[in-house]
């Protein structure tokens, strides 16, 4: 028994035209015309609405054990929640934990995933980097198909690499054709200024971005693209929220270098006036990097970054805690457990302000939430419409108007920080592996139905020794 969607707009990163698209197993079969359902077939009409590949979300943390606890989302929910919101596929951090090899990382990493209800695959997080370190992340990439890492700049004493182990871990990355993923901030500025600040009995949420300003996300993404060009490594700096590391980006990128840049809808559509939110609710908001103060350009450099194509892709760092989680941190904000929702959000948004907002058009947002994604990590099934690609399509009834809301969310997460924005249109229909799994008001996902998506290292690798 197939699938027939009938009638409606087919949007790709470079396309747009109505067309009908049938859907055999888990594959797109047939893009035509008049297609006629065959006995059996189940029929959707997708007439006035937009029919784009599954996004694709580069950036999210299941059931992440972190700041003495564990995110509040696990495999099941998050990605339920995802399929909500029109992903279709995620890509979370395997972590290595202390005194673990990389390959026990990702063993751990496959039990907790087996209840997915997406594909998914991790990027490799390096937190120590020792002797062992490059043949474990020969194995990773080669043996377990996973050929992207992630270092931390930042939280020093638990995740952070020093620069030493930055220029390793691109030094390896580079020989493997495998992508560095980096978060971005001088955790050393960091860890001073939180500690002059409690000291000080600044304690109140409000002193979380006051100890993260902006220069210091500038200053580590420069030093971060500046590692990756030595070895000629590919960079791709996750959550990008101000213009001093957009800027960096952009020098790096007319340079000639081979560099990516992500940012999250929270980061264009919030602003600093959110950690004064009475009764800790500003701790809702605490993740890092912060959230900006407005007024300054650094939503503008975003939004300039996203059209212009300076910046490449929309993830989410959706890592929830709810109100009673971050209450850790309750009399000292370095002890708020750093994170929010956001995987059900980020397409209606994006569709809502970027696209109805006049940022961009429908093309460029496929393009930042799935096409880019998917091409920049290797999902080689993933991130357009076409046949022979997986079956994982979303459908968009661009009209109607709605809100977001923790009460209608499917997260775990019992706070929405796009609590009340108003939006245009919503996910009309989400079809994974080629089975309809979300209709507009219903989940119908089977736990453990989503498979680990293996990737081949760049095609750039055959070059880097002559790229140096
Ligand atoms: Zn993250």
């Amino acid at each position: 028994m197939g699938l027939l969607i009938k009638g409606g707009e087919i949007v790709t990163a470079s396309d747009r035209y109505v067309a009908d698209i049938r859907v055999d197993g888990g594959t797109i079969t047939g893009i035509g015309t008049n297609l006629e359902a065959r006995t059996g077939d189940e029929t959707l009409d997708a007439a006035g609405k937009l029919v784009m590949p599954g996004f694709i979300d580069p950036h999210v943390h299941m059931e992440l054990p972190f700041m003495g606890t564990v995110s509040a989302d696990d495999f099941e929910s998050g990605t339920a929640s995802g399929i909500a919101g029109g992903t279709t596929c995620i890509i979370d951090f395997c972590m290595q934990g202390a005194g673990q090899t990389l390959p026990q990382a990702i063993e751990e990493w496959h039990k907790r995933s087996a209840k997915a209800v997406t594909d998914f695959t991790y990027h490799m997080a390096i937190t120590n980097f020792g002797p062992n370190t490059p043949a474990e992340m020969r194995e990773v990439v080669e043996k377990h198909g996973i050929t992207s890492f992630k270092v931390f700049m930042a939280y020093k004493g638990a995740i952070m690499v020093d620069d030493g182990q930055l220029y390793l871990i691109m030094k390896e990355a580079a020989k493997l054709g495998a992508v560095v993923t980096v978060h971005a901030e001088n955790g050393e500025a960091v860890w001073n200024l939180q500690r002059e600040l409690v000291a000080a009995g600044c304690m109140g949420p409000e002193y979380h971005p006051v100890s993260r300003p902006s220069a210091i996300e500038g200053e580590a993404t420069e030093r971060a693209l500046m590692m990756a060009r030595l070895h000629g490594t590919t960079a791709y700096i996750v959550h990008m929220t101000c213009k001093e590391a957009v800027h960096a980006l952009e020098r790096a990128k007319l340079s000639g270098q081979r560099c990516y840049g992500e940012t999250c809808p929270q980061y264009l559509l919030l602003d600093d006036s959110v950690f004064t939110k009475p009764d800790f609710g500003g701790s809702a908001f605490v993740m890092s990097p912060p959230i900006r103060p407005g007024h300054v350009g650094h939503h503008d450099a975003l939004w300039a970054g996203v059209a212009n194509r300076m910046l490449d892709s929309m993830g989410t760092d959706h890592c929830p805690f709810t109100h009673e989680q971050k209450k850790a941190g309750l009399g000292d904000f370095t002890k708020i457990p750093n994170g929010a929702a956001g995987i059900e959000d980020r397409l209606t948004l994006m569709y809502s302000y970027g696209v109805r907002g006049g940022h961009f058009d429908v093309q460029r947002m496929v393009e930042l939430g799935s096409t880019a994604p998917a091409r920049i990590f290797g999902l080689a099934k993933k991130g357009s419409i076409a046949v022979g690609m997986d079956a994982d399509i979303v459908i968009y009834d661009p009209s109607g108007e709605g809100t977001r809301s923790a009460k209608t969310h499917h997260s775990r997460c019992d706070r929405n920080i796009f609590e009340g924005f108003k939006t245009y249109g919503h996910v009309a229909t989400t079809i994974v592996n080629g089975k309809v799994a979300w209709d507009g008001k219903k989940l119908m996902t089977t736990r453990g139905s989503g498979r680990f998506v293996t990737r081949k290292p760049s095609h750039f690798a055959q070059h880097a020794e002559v790229k140096v």
